[in-house]
Order: structure tokens, then sequence, then C-alpha cells
């Protein structure tokens, strides 16, 4: 072959393929190679430079299983157990050293609790991690100064592997199962296609029906080719190696890794020397103007005086390194987005385009990353639920002054854990309501849903708080509690801002929902929930579904679900004549609810309020405090409520007028987690925490929305589902626990066996009970069933519980004018 490098052409290089993948790093190889293993060879990789020239090639290579999340320790232990096997092969072995075994430093209680949750959380995933003490530390690695250190997370699985050797492997596997890829070609540009793109390179065109962007901190160049910003930027970032060590030559072993979330550094033997990564809180973006073309197989000068602040810490906590001499410093680009989490799946808006983006960690993520999407690719959807991953979770809000603060953010705190309720400080305020300001005044406490400011609770500004989030009942537990009460006793209203909205419209739009939809059609001037699978049975998405007129819909969905339901009903092909518009930013929702809620609103409307006029599911134009809503009786919280559906600018005096004619019943301002504690008092599902791909509507439990009798998309697939035996069902238990509620993740067992997982648990403040909802195995989903859950680190007694747990005749909704 000619070498390209030199500006010759290569030979026998492809105008056609099925999947051409941009970027030759671990990820891009990653995909690569995966998509090869299922049976598709037609597939291209190019890399503009030499195999792994971007940032792969000098990262430190750690790779550990540990993840915050199911999906993403699921992904990790499948890729040690991958790299093991291509280290293994003889004829080309890479120095993969995956038993140094590795510890998550903890300093409190809450390192401690927050530890003890990955732990459980981890066993469902079949990966054994295990928190240990001080003493435990110092005997695993003699030179780590233990001094106000309470607890670490141990994974014995920990270690380094060659970065360049895993790219070739992957490169060298992927060839070997008839892909082809190729070095020193460049993306130069991309056409979008009838069916497919037009990948313009400097070795010449190919023709393909999907594109993956996987070019690294290139991201935005290659992304400017199909016009959609990601949500990625890039950081600086430094590690040094330290000379020979006499103390590790005669220590006779290797020490553990480590990972320090208060001095922010890690650590790793090299050779007889340590690795020191440090994560200064003074740190640098990169790469935001301009990269300079030749900006390959290259590294940033050291600048050693940035992480000075850090390094007298972590030399306090390695001592030894106070008289350790530095060999050399390695300083180069590393990518995040705008949650620190990559960016693996369907592009937003493009069929047919993928990416695999912002990887911090691309080297221990990559192996499994790279299975993910070639499965999203390949069949729809990965084994796991990769919501966590979707690119879709951010809109358009993510630009890159956005990710750039973000990515700050991240890495100022790269090892340290989010906690429940936990809304990080960088970027707020991306997606306010008119109202956003009137509720702050209020005492809202803010969190953020795919950049929208939602109030999750209020509290008195004069008093002295402090929003302390905790894998315990926190500090806003009681006020929680407080608005729980009042909603169900009495009376409150909550913004529901961000709500996504979409307006579909056209001749055919029955039909086509009818086709689409598990449920039956709303008639006119009636609301349900509709809920769409993929063609495998795949829960995708939820909606309420209120029908304006005969031919116009609103489909009214999660906050988070914008662009990706967007795609999901794009992808439905909808029928000419039939148009989807978006109205998510131009409406805002206000949610009144509680016993009183029919004498609020009676007093603001002439619009007739009783069971006979305004039924449970009915919808209805009416006037408020002079302005047009749509309000629907519907309740997410199980009370009677409404919900008001206006123009932004109405937010304002709707919301005015609520709280006057509310004042002498003492109406309250109710949020986010009061809502979710009536929730899973009622025992609703949330999409994405209950409701995943993994499972299908009927083992959802949501049969009384499936009408089976019709043909809808998915149909056949759930059904051979059902008629195989499902593969797990939802549950509802009442736990015995008095200090926290179980957490996303938690493990059900049954006796001493594992057989299901939490997907939402809180408190039910109302009812007095600890709530948790999950998938267990069939056979022990009968209600009264004795189970247990491991929350933070104990085990507690769980009952399985008829749902709903409140209100079982669905009464309170219902219940008419007096
Ligand atoms: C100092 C340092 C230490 C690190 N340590 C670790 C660690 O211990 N563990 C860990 O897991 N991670 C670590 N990382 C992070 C890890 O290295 C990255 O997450 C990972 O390498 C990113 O891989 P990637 O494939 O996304 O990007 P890259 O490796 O940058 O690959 C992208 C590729 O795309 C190519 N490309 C770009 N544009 C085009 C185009 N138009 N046409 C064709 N090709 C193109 C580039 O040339 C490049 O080779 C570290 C990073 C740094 C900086």
């Amino acid at each position: 072959m000619n070498n390209p490098a030199h500006g010759s052409t290569h030979e026998n290089f492809p105008t056609r393929a099925r999947v051409v993948v941009i970027g030759g790093g671990v990820g891009g190889a990653s995909t690569f190679f995966h998509l090869t293993t299922h049976g598709w060879n037609d597939v291209v990789l190019i890399e503009r430079d030499e195999w792994a020239s971007g940032t792969t090639w000098h990262s430190a290579g750690q790779v550990t299983q540990f993840g915050t999340v199911q999906t993403m320790v699921g992904l990790k232990k499948y890729l040690c157990e991958l790299y093991t096997k291509l280290a293994a092969d003889p004829d080309r072995p890479i120095t993969y050293r995956s038993h140094d075994g590795g510890i998550r430093l903890g300093y409190d209680r809450q390192d401690l609790d927050g530890y003890s949750h990955f732990v459980g959380m981890a066993k469902g995933m079949g990966v054994d991690f295990e928190v240990i003490g001080p003493s435990d530390m110092a005997e695993a690695h003699p030179l780590l100064d233990v001094t106000n250190l309470t607890c670490g997370l141990w994974d014995p699985v920990d270690g380094d592997i060659d970065p360049t050797g895993l790219v070739v492997a992957l490169v060298h596997a992927g060839r070997k199962n008839g892909g082809q890829a190729f070095r020193f070609t460049d993306c130069e540009g991309l056409t979008e296609t009838a069916d497919g793109w037009i990948v313009h390179t400097n070795q010449g065109d190919i023709e393909c029906e999907s594109i993956v962007n996987a070019a690294g901190y290139r991201v935005h160049q290659v992304a400017n080719f199909y016009n959609l910003e990601s949500a990625v930027s890039s950081m600086e970032h430094q590690y040094f190696l330290t000379e020979e060590l006499p103390e590790l030559a005669e220590l006779g072993r290797r020490v553990p890794l480590l990972r320090d979330p208060g001095d922010d550094f890690y650590s790793r033997q090299e050779h007889h020397g340590l690795l020191v990564g440090i994560y200064e809180q003074g740190c640098k973006t990169w790469g935001r103007d301009a990269i300079p073309v030749d900006f390959a197989n290259k590294l940033e000068p050291a600048d050693l005086d940035r992480l000075e602040d850090n390094m007298m810490r972590v030399f306090d906590r390695l001592p030894i390194l106070q008289t350790a001499g530095i060999s050399s410093v390695v300083n180069g680009p590393i990518t995040y987005s705008g949650d620190g989490t990559p960016l693996v799946g369907r592009l937003p808006g493009r069929r047919n385009a993928y990416c695999m983006l912002g990887l911090r960690a691309g080297v221990g993520e990559g192996g499994g990353l790279g299975k993910v999407l070639a499965e999203i690719i390949v069949d729809g959807q990965s084994e796991w639920d990769t919501w966590v991953l979707d690119p879709r979770r951010f809109t358009q809000y993510a630009d890159e002054a956005y990710t750039s603060k973000k990515a700050i953010e991240e890495y100022q705190r790269e090892f340290v854990f989010d906690h429940p309720d936990e809304h990080r400080p960088a970027g707020r305020g991306a997606k306010t309501t008119p109202l956003t300001e009137v509720l702050a005044a209020a005492g809202a406490e803010f969190g953020v849903i795919n950049g929208w400011e939602r109030s999750l609770y209020f509290h008195r500004a004069e008093n002295d708080f402090e929003h302390v989030p905790a894998f315990r009942f926190s500090t806003f537990h009681d006020q929680v509690g407080r608005e729980t009460q009042a909603v169900r006793s009495n009376v409150g209203v909550a913004e529901i801002s961000g709500f996504t909205r979409f307006l579909v419209q056209g001749p055919d739009a029955v039909a086509w929902f009818d086709g689409l939809t598990a449920g039956r059609i709303p008639a006119v001037g009636r609301t349900s929930l509709a809920y769409v699978s993929d063609e495998q049975g795949r829960f995708l998405s939820e909606f309420t579904m209120t029908r304006l007129t005969e031919n116009s819909f609103w489909l009214l969905s999660a906050a988070a679900a914008e662009w990706h339901d967007l795609d999901v009903l794009n992808d439905a092909n909808p029928p000419n004549g039939v148009t989807i518009t978006n109205l998510t930013h131009d409406h805002n929702a206000l949610m009144v609810a509680g016993p009183n809620a029919r004498r609020v609103l009676a007093a603001i409307t002439d619009a007739a309020l009783d069971n006979a006029s305004f039924p449970w599911l009915a919808t209805r134009s009416i006037e408020v405090a002079g302005h047009e809503v749509v309000a629907l009786r519907v309740s997410f919280t199980g009370e009677l409520g409404w919900e008001l559906h206006m123009p932004m600018a109405a937010s304002i005096p709707v919301y005015k007028a609520i709280h006057a004619a509310g004042a002498d019943l003492g109406i309250i301002n109710f949020g986010l987690l009061a809502t979710e504690s009536m929730r899973l008092e009622k025992n609703y599902p949330g999409w994405k925490s209950d409701l995943h791909t993994e499972f299908t509507v009927l083992e959802a439990g949501l049969d009384r929305f499936v009408n089976l009798d019709k043909q809808f998309q998915g149909r056949d697939a759930i059904v051979a589902q059902r008629d195989a035996g499902h593969r797990r069902v939802f549950v509802a238990m009442e736990i015995d626990n008095t200090t926290a509620a179980a957490h996303t993740g938690d493990p059900i067992y049954s006796g001493g066996e594992l057989v299901g997982v939490v997907t939402s648990g809180a408190y039910g403040h109302h009812t007095g009970t600890n709530i948790a909802m999950g998938y267990v195995d069939p056979s022990v989903a009968a209600p009264g069933t004795e189970l247990s859950l491991e929350v933070i680190g104990d085990r507690c007694a769980a009952t399985v519980r008829a749902r709903p747990m409140f209100d079982a005749e669905h009464e309170r909704p219902r219940v008419d004018a007096s």
C-alpha cells in the first residue's frame, strides 16, 4: 500500500459502505469493531492521521468498573472482559494490568453513604465493589497517608491498559471481521442524501447509509458538516510521572490505583514510579477558538504551576512525592459533555447519523460504549437503556458557551459524585419562564430538567436553611412533607415548566396515531395516556394525548423528552398532510391540585367545573383571569386537580389569580419533590425511571392502556414477549426503612437471591410509607410477597403491595362538586 501520509492515495479505497465511522481514537475504533461483530462487514473507519493520534495516545490508560448508574457499570464490566480477551491475543498482545485494584477515597458519612449505594447498585450488574476502611486502605497502599479518610470504595478489577495498543487491537479485530480501516483519511465534508450520506475525504467520496462522528476534540469541525452543535467542550489535563521509587521496588507488588475526590487527583503505579494526574481547580479550557490543523500526536507544554495548589495537598496524601523527582509531564486535551457523561447514540433530528463524543474517560469506557452504539445502529436500541448517554438529553440551549461552563465544573469535580436531588450551579438559568423569578421570591429551590429551571420545593427565605442533598432523608425532607400534606388535605399550585408539547394536526392524524400508540384514541375534548413502543416492543415514549378538535392533538410529555420524542414521532413517518409543531417553548403549565382545587378554580373562571360539565380526563378551553387557557382534568398527584396550559405570557397573571383565589383557603406552592412523593403513593410509573427500553408496556403493568385488538407499532413483539413469559414485572413495595428512601438501582432480594432492581423510590408523606417501585422476577411479584432491599448498605424488609397503594378506587381525582 502507498503511504497516504506522503500525499498519495489508498489503493482499493471504497466508494460505498453501510457505515462510515469518522475518527480512529478509542471511541471510533471500538464502534468500528463492534459493528463488525454484528456481521456488518461493509463498515469503514477513517482517521485523519495515525491511529489514536488525538487524545487517546497520551491517556493514562486507567480502566475501572466504577459508574454511578447501572448502564455504565454494565458496559464497563463488559469492556474489562473484552480488553482481557484482546490483550491475550498472541498476534497483538497489549499490556493490560487488570487486577491492581483501585480505591476511591472517602472522607465523611456522605461519601460512605454514596459508596454503599454504589456497591448495592453494581450488584445488579454482577459487579462486586466493596467499602473498605482506612486500615485496609493503608495495607493495600502503604504509600498512602490515610489521615482524615473514613472509607474507600474498592474495585478489584481496576487497572490500566496501553491505549494505543488497544486502538490498534480494535482496528485489527474489526478488519479480521471484514471491516475496512484507513489512516490519513480526512473527512472534509458530508452531504446528506435521500437515503444516507456522502462522506467526502481526501482519498475520495464514500456513499453510505450511516455516519458516526467520533472525532474527539475535533467534534465541532465534523459537526459543522451536518450543521448541528454538540454539547462537548475540551479541557487541558495533566499528569506527571515520577522517577523510580525504591520504596515501590522493595514492596515486591504493585500498589492499587487511587482516585481522590477531596484533593482531585488520581495515581497509579508505572514501572517502579507513580503516575499522578491532577484536576486542578484553576483549570483551563482548550481549543475553543481554533484547533491547529497539525495538532495530532501532540501535547501542550507542561504547566505545573497551575497544579500548585493541588500538588501541596497531594504531597500530603502521598508523602513520598515530596522527595520524588518528576521524570515527565503530559498535558493534553480531553473532552467533556455538558453533564460529564458521553454523548453516544443518535444525533437529534437526523436519520442515520450517530455520535460517540465527549469521552472524558474514553479508554475506561470506550470498549463498552462501542458495544452500546453498535447495538443502537444495528438494532435501534442497546441491551441496556441508554438514556443517560443519549445525545438528545440536551437540546438547543447546550451550545459551546454553556458546555464550556459545565466542562469546567465537571473537571473541577472529577471524582465527586452527585447526590439525589443535587443540581449543580454552572450553566443555570438556561431555560426559564416568566414565573421563575416570582417562584424564586416565594422561596423556590430549583432543579434543572433539560435546561429548564423547575421548582423542587419551597422554603421561607428568612429561614436559616441549607439545601443538603443526601442519600438519606435530607434537609428538605420535612418541607416536602408539609407540601405533600397541604395538597392532599387542601390545595396547592405548581408550575410544570418545560412540558414537552407538540401540536399534531392533519386529516390522517387519527389513523396515524392509531397505528403508532398502544391505546384507544381519545374523543374530541378528552385526554388519555398514549404509549409508544418500537417494532421490537421496547418502551419508547409516554404522551398525554389531548384531542383538541377532530383532527388536532396536543401531545405532552416529560420536559426531558423534547428531542427524543420528536424523533419518535418523525421516525413513524407522519402521513402527508399531518404536521408536527413544537410548542414547548411557547407555552407553560400550572397544576392546581387538592380537595379544594375546584373551589379555587371556580373563583377565577365562569366555566362549569362539576363532573357532568367537566368530567375526569376532559379537556376544555376556558378563560381564567382574562386569559384563554386549555384546562385538562388530570392529576399526577392523585388528587382532584386541573392542569392549566397557556401561552408563556399568561403565566404570571394566571398564577397570581390562582393565589388570590386560594388565599383564604391557605393555598400553597408545591414543587417537584412533593409531586414525586404523591406519584409514588399512587404508584404512577415515570418516564425513563420506571418506563424504559428494557421492558414492554405489559411488563410495566400498563395493560389498561394497551388495546391488543388493534395493530400498532410493536404490538406483535409485545404479545410474543408476553406469551414467552415476562422477564420482569413492575411492582410497588413498602419498605421498612426510617432513614432513607430507596434509590434507582438498589438491588431487590428474595431471601439471598437477587430478584430485581429499584427504578423509583420516595417517602410517601401522606400515607407515612416508604415506597419503592421496580422490576422483579414474576415469581415474587404477587402482593403480600416478602422481599428485602439494600438501601445505602443496609438490608431492609420490603413487602409487595397491590397498586395503587393510595386511593385504590381513584375516587379523589374524580370527586364531584358538592
Ligand atoms: C492527560 C490525559 C489522561 C487521561 N487518562 C485517562 C485514563 O486514565 N483513563 C481513561 O479512560 N481516559 C483517560 N483520558 C481520556 C481519554 O484519553 C479520552 O477520553 C479518549 O482517548 C477519547 O477518545 P476519542 O476516541 O473520543 O477521541 P480521540 O482519541 O481524540 O480520537 C478522535 C480521533 O478522530 C480523528 N479525527 C478528528 N477529525 C477527523 C476527521 N475530520 N476525519 C478523520 N478523523 C478525524 C482524530 O485525529 C482522532 O484520532 C485521559 C486524557 C488525558 C488528556
